[in-house]
C-alpha cells in the first residue's frame, strides 16, 4: 500500500510518500518558521498564502524522492483537522484535486492521530498502549486499546504545554518558537526558582499550565518592578522542571491504570530534552516500554498522516469526495469503528 500524504494544518507544508504505513519513501517538510518569526507567532492568513505557493513544488519533490509515479499509488491521504481552517483547506484542496485527477481514493485523516501514529515509523506498536501528545495546541493522554481506536483520558484545560513554553520564553525575550531556548537554559541553569505544580483533583489526567505560566510572569514583573535582572536560566529551569514532573507522572500512571504495553511520545515538545531525560529514567526503573519518535516525526510532517492515514484505509476504507476541512476536528470520532476489528 503506497500512500501519498499531504499536511498544512499549521505552517509546515508537507508531503510524503509511505509505504504499509511505517516505511518512509519521502517526507518533504518546508517550514515557515522564518516568515512568522517576525510577528511573533504563527499568522494564519500568511500561513495559508504561503501553502499555496509550495504546494506543487512540495508534491513533486515528494514523488520525485519517493521515485515512486502517481499511477502506482493506492491512497492519498491529508490533514483534515484539526488546525487552522485556511491552511487546512490548502490541503484538502489539493489532494482532492489530487485523487479526481489520479483517480485515487482519498483518505481524510485526523491530525493528532497522525502525531501519535509517528510512533509506528519507528516501532512495532503493541495494544493497548498509552500516548502522551504534547504540541503546540495539544496535551493530552490517549489511550489505544485497539490499533486506530482512541480515547481520550486527560486533556489540558488551558493552555497546551507547548503553548505555555512559548509564552513563557516571550516573557524571558526569547523570539517565536521559544520552546527549545527555554530547554537549553534550564539544562544550563545552576538552580531552580521555586515554581508552582498544578495537579488538580486527585485522579485527574487533566493538565492546566495557565497558572504556572503566571507565576514564571509574576516573578519576572517583580523583579523588573525591584530594578533587576530577571534571573532568566533558573525561572526556566523551575518552569520546565514543574511541567515535566506533572506531565510524565501523569503519564507513568495512565500507563499503569489501563495496562498498557507501550508508552508512546509524540509532538513538537517530545524534541524537549529535560521531558526525554525524565522520561527515559522513569520508564527503566518502571520496566516500561518507551517509544519517542526522532525530532523530525515529532514536528508537523505529512509521514505521520501517511502512517494514520494506513491504518484507517485498512479499517474503514477512504472518504467521500465533498469531505471538509474542519479546524475542530475529534480525534474519537475519527477512530476506526471497533467492530471492524473484532
Ligand atoms: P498541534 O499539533 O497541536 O496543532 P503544532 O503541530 O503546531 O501543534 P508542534 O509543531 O508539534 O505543534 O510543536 C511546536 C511546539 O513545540 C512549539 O510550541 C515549540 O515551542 C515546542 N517545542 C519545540 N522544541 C521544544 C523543546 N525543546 N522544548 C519545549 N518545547 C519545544
Ligand atoms: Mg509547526
Ligand atoms: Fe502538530
Amino acid at each position: 500500500v503506497l500512500i501519498l500524504a499531504i499536511e498544512t494544518s499549521c505552517d509546515e507544508t508537507s508531503v510524503a510518500v509511505v509505504k504499509d504505513g511505517c516505511e518512509v519513501l519521502s517526507n518533504i517538510i518546508s517550514s515557515q518558521i522564518e516568515t512568522h518569526r517576525a510577528f511573533g507567532g504563527v499568522v494564519p492568513e500568511v500561513a495559508s498564502r504561503k501553502h499555496v505557493e509550495v504546494m506543487t513544488l512540495v508534491i513533486e519533490q515528494a514523488l520525485a524522492e519517493a521515485g515512486v509515479h502517481p499511477q502506482q499509488l493506492t491512497a492519498v491521504a491529508v490533514t483534515q483537522g484539526p488546525g487552522l481552517v485556511g491552511a487546512l483547506l490548502v490541503g484538502v484542496v489539493a489532494a482532492k484535486s489530487l485523487a479526481l485527477a489520479w483517480n485515487k481514493p482519498l483518505i481524510g485523516t485526523h491530525h493528532i492521530a497522525g502525531h501519535i501514529y509517528a510512533n509506528r515509523l519507528v516501532a512495532e506498536l503493541k495494544y493497548p498502549n498509552m500516548t502522551l501528545v504534547v504540541s503546540g495546541g495539544h496535551t493530552e493522554l490517549v489511550s489505544m486499546e485497539q490499533e486506530g481506536v482512541f480515547r481520550i483520558i486527560g486533556r489540558t484545560r488551558d493552555d497546551a504545554v507547548g503553548e505555555a513554553y512559548d509564552k513563557v520564553a516571550r516573557s524571558l525575550g526569547f523570539p517565536y518558537p521559544g520552546g527549545p531556548h527555554v530547554d537549553r537554559l534550564a539544562r544550563e541553569a545552576a538552580e531552580a526558582v521555586a515554581l508552582p505544580r498544578v495537579w488538580l483533583e486527585p485522579g485527574s489526567y487533566d493538565f492546566s499550565f495557565s497558572g504556572l505560566k503566571s507565576a514564571v510572569l509574576n516573578v519576572v514583573n517583580q523583579s523588573k518592578m525591584k530594578g533587576l535582572e530577571p534571573n532568566v536560566a533558573g525561572i526556566a529551569r523551575g518552569f520546565q522542571e514543574s511541567v515535566v514532573e506533572v506531565l510524565v507522572e501523569k503519564a507513568i500512571r495512565a500507563v499503569r491504570s489501563t495496562g498498557s504495553r507501550q508508552l508512546l511520545l509524540c509532538g513538537g515538545v517530545a524534541a524537549n530534552g529535560g521531558l526525554r531525560a525524565a522520561l527515559i529514567s522513569r520508564c527503566e526503573a518502571e520496566k516500561i516500554e518507551l517509544i519517542i519518535p526522532p525530532p523530525v516525526y515529532c514536528t508537523d510532517n505529512a509521514a505521520m498522516i501517511g502512517a494514520a492515514a494506513y491504518v484507517k484505509w485498512q479499517h474503514s476504507g477512504g472518504t467521500p469526495l465533498d469531505m471538509v476541512a474542519d479546524p475542530g476536528f475529534s480525534l474519537e470520532e475519527w477512530s476506526v469503528p471497533v467492530a471492524s476489528i473484532e
